[in-house]
């Protein structure tokens, strides 16, 4: 990974001068002049308002604020805050940089995966005609509004193609898709991580047959990092990825990428402009340069090299937890395309280690400094392809920060020790 400093650290004993001061020797503006070079003394208001940080061992959760961003992104963003720009040029200039670099037609950064969704659709809904941009969602009379897709891909995302008044027709065979096709069809939609008989492959190729275009939802689904431009590549018409997940850009930004034509109309659909569907889900000029700036860091980084990475981190926490009585370990990386960075599973006997994996994820909550388990510890699966389970624990190793791995372990041993029955 990035040799970054992390954040707590430099936030720790009087570390907020050098935060500041590092930050200033990236931001200094090219016109000088307009712009003071003292260096601000960095608020920690996470302090001052009495919200307590925590060591990531969960994953990319939304709730959980999903993941931090490397400082070269950071420091991109703070960078481009000290200058206005127009919102257009940008988002035009990073669509043009963004779709050569992710070997695509033509890209927009919205406020998110869930923004890309909305805007996506609103593209299919809308292409073409113009005026239907003003009446969408609620004037769709005149309008094709059903989306295609499999009842295994319906999922917590539904709201955002909704949105657009669209309403969904859902089919489960190859057979069953291949006439759900009508005049009201306007896009057909696929869940990348999600679970059905109709591969990719046909989904596009059938969708295509009739001329509709169709959508792949891989918000969760990088690394590796050639899922980027597989699903394009592949054919799907429209792709999203989240910027806040494994990208590490700002977490309220998403990736739209996609055939030209159909990324213009999701602009038009979309923020700065006004009356439009997408106004609400405006991206400033900070987060779409972070995303840049987290699109040129990933790109950097090696598939090889991360996974090894996280496995040695999980197998650091594994080792201290061998002699603890019936405490089994396991290094997984979930089978689906969500999340696919290797996990440490802890299972145990609950009738010599008496606590349930949720009690063991209160206690990590409450300790000093707080962690954050993996949400599916304890319970039932936080995504797609996680285990669960009542004595379960599983440790997302992806978004710790140097050194946690071992603060991480130790409170977990501690945990799980002091339940152990005499
Ligand atoms: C996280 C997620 C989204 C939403 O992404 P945001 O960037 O938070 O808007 C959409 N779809 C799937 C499958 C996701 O996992």
């Amino acid at each position: 990974m990035s040799a970054s400093i992390s954040r707590r650290k430099l936030l720790g004993d009087g570390g907020q001068a050098i935060l500041a001061a590092s930050v200033t020797a990236y931001a200094t503006p090219s016109f000088g002049t307009r712009q003071s070079h003292s260096a601000v003394r960095a608020v920690d208001y996470y302090q001052k308002l009495g919200v307590t940080p925590f060591i990531n061992a969960a994953g990319t959760y939304t709730v959980l604020s999903a993941s931090t961003m490397p400082d070269e992104v950071q420091a991109a963003i703070a960078l481009a805050a000290k200058q206005p720009v127009n919102l257009n040029e940008l988002l035009d200039a990073s669509g043009e940089y963004l779709a050569k670099r992710l070997r695509c037609q033509a890209a927009l950064v919205t406020s998110g995966a869930a923004a890309a969704l909305v805007v996506g659709t609103a593209a299919c809904v809308t292409h073409g005609n113009d005026s239907a941009i003003l009446s969408i969602p609620t004037d769709m009379s005149t309008l094709k509004n059903e989306v295609l897709i499999q009842k295994t891909h319906r999922y917590g995302y539904d709201h955002a193609l909704r949105n657009c008044g669209i309403r969904f027709v859902e089919v489960e065979t190859l057979e069953q898709y291949e006439q759900a096709f009508n005049e009201r069809t306007v896009m057909t939609h696929f869940f990348n991580a999600g679970e059905g008989q109709i591969s990719r492959e046909d989904w596009v190729r059938v969708a295509h047959q009739h001329g509709v275009p169709c959508f792949n939802d891989a918000a969760a689904d990088v690394p590796p990092i050639s899922n980027l431009w597989n699903y394009t590549q592949m054919g799907f018409d429209l792709v999203t990825f989240s910027g806040g997940k494994g990208l590490r850009g700002p977490q309220c930004t998403g990736l739209l990428l996609g055939k030209k034509d159909l990324i213009e109309a999701a602009k038009k659909n979309n923020s700065p402009n006004s009356n439009t569907i997408g106004r609400g889900m405006k991206v400033a000029k900070e987060e779409v340069v972070g995303l840049v700036a987290a699109v040129d860091w990933f790109l950097s980084q090696d598939d090889a090299a991360m996974e090894a990475e996280y496995r040695k981190r999980a197998e650091r926490i594994a080792a201290q937890l061998k002699n603890i009585p019936t405490v089994k370990t396991q290094v997984f990386i979930p089978a689906v395309a969500a999340n696919h960075v290797p996990h440490l599973l802890i299972t145990y006997d609950q009738n010599q280690i008496k606590i349930t994996g949720a009690e063991v994820m209160q206690k990590m909550r409450e300790g000093k400094p707080r962690i954050e388990l993996n949400p599916s510890t304890g319970g039932a699966p936080a995504s797609a392809g996680l285990p669960g389970g009542p004595n379960t624990i599983v440790v997302g190793v992806w978004m710790l920060q140097s050194g946690e791995d071992v603060i991480v372990a130790k409170r977990l041993r501690e945990v799980l020790r002091s339940a152990v029955t005499t």
